[in-house]
């Protein structure tokens, strides 16, 4: 459905204050870090590589600091290679936090989705700023720019630039880091995409030099060999619940090493079921170690897959894309699944 604007030509208006007090925040400090959450995706690491090319091209110190790395499709992206990520460089990354006077957070809503890194984010004294698009935000902070009526945090970070009238420190790098995170967040301009806003943002990142064929190209339709088999793999091995309008892919270890597994090659594996037009919902479960299994959601319409992942599998997300994960083995993942997936027929229409 298309969102009413009142008015075009012009992009919704954050809460004025708020934005006057982060520009304030930036103004006043030298060394600032950016992060966001786990496992980051193109809307994590384009919002955060963009807004730090901003901040630095404003002459500060900035860094973004992750729990972990980035994928390796990403890696081509304008700053990624600088992100210092814990898993590699705890050191440095511990050093950073407790240096910075300002900290971002972008793309989460909760301390526990920058994993290792929620217990320096808690105990260092700097000023937070959250920009985020998830419900509920939960991280004390000085300023939450909130808008999960926002389809990415990207688009969310360019209204920011645009209204603190900082859009001028936006060049083409960052440009192609915030279109991506749009792209990615919304499956190319599939869904979470009638909101006018996105293309007029698009219009200015084009005449900042982007170049969004290429874009598209590169993070959305390059592949290795690995991810173009285990794609089809997991398709070919999808279980439909029919009565239920629920689809369920599940890979295991074995069958990940035997496809050379690497982070990334299952992203959006876990949409195709939705293309069924029966299929209301669609579970993806995999097993990452022996006993820890990473649950993503998609849904259509207003059933809400954060409810399930929030309910049975300590995660969250929004109503059409949720994640969690379960602590023990595949089988029984499955197994609980199957279990509560009928206390759930409620919400189907
Ligand atoms: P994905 O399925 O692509 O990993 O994640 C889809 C959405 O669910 C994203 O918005 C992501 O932030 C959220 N999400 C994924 N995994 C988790 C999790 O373990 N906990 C929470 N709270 N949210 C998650
Ligand atoms: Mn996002």
């Amino acid at each position: 459905m298309a969102i009413e604007k009142k008015q075009s030509r012009f992009l919704t208006e954050l809460d004025p204050m708020q934005i006057d007090r982060v520009k304030q925040l930036v103004l006043a400090s030298n060394n600032i870090v950016i992060t966001c959450h786990v496992s980051p995706d193109g809307d994590a690491l384009g919002s955060s590589s963009a807004l730090c090319a901003v901040l630095k091209s404003m002459g500060k110190n900035a860094c973004v600091v992750t729990a972990d790395c980035p994928p390796k499709g990403l890696m081509f992206l304008p700053g990624v290679r600088d992100i210092v990520a814990a898993t590699r460089q705890a050191d440095r990354a511990h050093e950073l936090f407790s240096a910075a006077d300002l900290i971002f957070c972008l793309d989460f809503n909760d301390a526990k989705r920058i994993d290792r890194l929620s217990e320096v984010l808690l105990a260092s004294k700097a000023h937070r700023v959250v920009i985020d698009h998830h419900l509920d935000p939960c991280i004390e902070a000085d300023v939450i720019i909130s808008r999960p009526e926002v389809s990415s945090t990207s688009a969310l970070l360019y209204l920011f630039l645009w209204q603190a009238r900082w859009t001028r420190f936006l060049h083409r790098g960052a440009a192609a880091c915030i279109y991506t995170g749009m792209m990615t967040d919304t499956g190319n301009f599939s869904y979470n995409s009638n909101d006018p806003d996105l293309y007029l943002i698009i219009h200015d990142l084009l005449l900042k030099g982007i170049d969004k064929d290429n874009l598209y190209k590169l993070v959305m339709n390059t592949s290795g060999e690995s991810r173009v088999r285990i794609m089809g793999y997991g398709q070919y091995r999808m279980q439909i619940l029919h009565p239920h309008h629920a689809a369920i892919i599940m890979l295991n270890e074995d069958e990940l090493k035997e496809f050379d597994y690497a982070k990334g090659d299952t992203e959006g594996l876990v949409n195709v079921p939705l293309s069924i037009p029966e299929v209301t919902y669609s579970i993806f479960i995999r097993e990452d170690a022996p006993d820890y299994v990473k649950i993503s959601m998609r849904s259509k319409g207003d059933f809400s897959v954060s409810r399930i992942c929030e309910e049975h599998f300590n995660g969250g997300g929004h109503t059409n894309a949720a994640g969690g994960e379960f602590k023990g083995p595949l089988k029984e993942a499955l197994q609980l699944l199957l279990e509560i997936i009928p206390t759930y027929d409620k919400y189907l229409v």
